[in-house]
């Protein structure tokens, strides 16, 4: 049994988007401090000013409610642990670097980068691990004293105890060790005074009262670096599970060469958000079973980290639109018409404001559609059958179907009868059907296509009877009367 509050942390630098993998970092927290009954942190890591910008946190922080991962503290909400911007917090990180410097465990070093690169590529040319030997560690008093006063700004390295192995606990991966002469003496605060990653991590994460750190696995290599840290400063060490990397279907790391790999991307194209969540859960975790829909409490139920995987996760396109078109399905049409309105805008077929009337119509035409849809931006191709007076083009298959000998008749008599019924329905619709199919001798496919194709080129679409329904006795009229002319003239 856990004897600590469940306290866990997703914690982005805002650098860049939100991408596939960090949302899947902070899923799996949330779900673990729900399933836990424990609270659940954001905390925005912008030490890296440089890189670090405020449109890219806002972008993050939209997605993570997009996704539906609410925080109980952390930046924007507040809490009593905050600030939650590492850039707020420098003061008390400095409380802890200068312990360290004092008690000896860090010291200032004033080797320039030239110098640096100059030691790493010796060791690499010797075939050794590129490190910081130390040079900087045994400076007396007077030497520091006389480089400051050369104007020489020190950054701040943390003394690696030499000869020591590291072990690593970790919930996903067991045990893995670290050998400390492996690491050399690394930089904690940086010539401007602002910490490292390695460092303030450690800090927040004890001072935030974290109780487990669960983070991609990229961070593996960087966790004896802040297990040193918790010990030199006599923090309490919280359980570590590193999650394995994504990769993409060749099985190389998941990058742009795989498609979208921000949430962004997913987002604009009309993923919804309970689908990506459903998808990224089973990016390194397995539920029990075969099964692999559930909703968002489901999910927080069967959660655990022992069921999450040491092997890498493989990203499958296709298996996020099934998984995407299923959700998709579930729900109601109107609820996909509202989504899908901003898109039939975006391309010029339809205006923002609907009339009851069109609003009618495009939750009837989604309805026939919904099934299709893979993700809501589908749908400006999908619909486009329903627009034009004419046919743009024929499929090779429709064309067959025309020249059958039965075809045009069929057509002609279609369109006779249609533009003169009055009950503008499906049973009618249906009606009509029989009565030529009487009439002319022909049944199935014979009866059926020629119309289809005659309205939309293609032999393939929504159900015919509603969309002859919903193209309206206009549009029936007008793209009928166009084939059977393009008939006449052989295509
Ligand atoms: N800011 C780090 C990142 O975005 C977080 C690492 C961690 O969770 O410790 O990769």
């Amino acid at each position: 049994m856990l004897d600590r509050r469940v306290r866990v942390r997703f914690a982005p630098s805002p650098t860049g988007p939100l991408h596939i993998g960090g949302a899947r970092s902070a899923l799996f927290n949330w779900l673990f401090a729900r399933k836990n009954g424990g609270d659940f942190v954001v905390r925005v890591e912008d030490t890296d000013v440089e890189r670090s910008t405020l449109v890219s946190e806002e972008v993050i922080l939209d997605d993570l409610k997009w996704l539906g991962m609410a925080w109980d503290e952390g930046v924007l909400v507040g809490g009593e642990n905050g600030p939650y911007r590492q850039s707020e917090r420098l003061s008390l990180y400095s409380t802890y670097w200068e312990r360290l410097l004092e008690e000896k465990k860090a010291y200032p070093c004033y080797c320039t980068e030239e110098e640096l690169e100059a030691e790493r590529e010796s060791l690499r040319n010797k075939g050794q691990m590129p490190r910081y030997l130390g040079r900087c560690r045994d400076l007396t008093l007077e030497q520091r004293q006389k480089l400051e006063n050369e104007g020489k700004k020190p950054t701040v390295r943390f003394q690696v105890p030499q000869g020591e192995i590291i072990p690593v606990e970790d919930l996903v991966r067991g045990r893995v060790e670290f050998e400390s002469d492996g690491i050399g003496d690394f930089v904690i605060v940086k010539s401007d005074g602002i910490p490292t990653y390695n460092f303030a991590v450690v800090v927040d994460d004890a001072l935030m009262k974290i109780s487990h750190v669960i983070r991609g696995e990229e961070h593996l290599s960087n966790t004896p670096r802040q297990i040193m840290i918790y010990k030199a400063l006599g923090f309490d060490m919280p359980e570590f599970a590193h999650i394995s990397l994504i990769l993409g279907e060749d099985r190389s790391k998941m990058s742009k060469r795989h498609g979208a790999t921000s949430i962004q991307q997913y987002r604009e194209k009309g993923y919804l958000p309970h689908a990506l969540l459903n998808f990224l859960s089973l990016l390194g975790w397995a539920p029990e079973g075969e099964r692999e829909v559930f909703s968002l409490s489901e999910l927080v139920q069967e959660f655990s980290l022992d069921r999450v995987s040491k092997s890498p996760a493989v990203f499958n396109l296709k298996k996020l639109n099934w998984m995407n078109s299923e959700y998709i399905k579930k729900e109601a049409p109107e609820v996909i018409a509202g989504l899908a309105l901003p898109y039939l805008v975006e391309a010029g077929l339809l205006e923002q404001d609907l009339t009851d009337e069109q609003n009618d119509w495009l939750v009837k035409v989604i309805s026939l559609l919904q099934e299709q849809l893979h993700f809501i931006e589908e749908v400006v191709s999908f619909i486009q059958v329903f627009f034009g007076d004419k046919i743009d083009a024929f499929t090779p298959e429709a064309l067959e179907m025309m020249k059958e000998e039965s075809s045009p008749r069929v057509v002609e008599r279609f369109r006779e009868q249609i533009l003169q019924e009055e009950n503008w329905e499906v049973p009618s619709i249906k009606a009509i059907f029989k009565g030529i199919g009487k009439e002319l001798g022909v049944g199935g496919k014979k009866l059926f296509q020629p119309v289809r194709a005659g309205l939309t080129g293609s032999l393939e679409g929504p159900d015919l009877q509603n969309l002859i329904l919903l193209l309206g006795r206009e549009r029936v009229a007008m793209r009928l009367a166009f084939t059977l002319e393009a008939l006449e003239h052989n295509f």
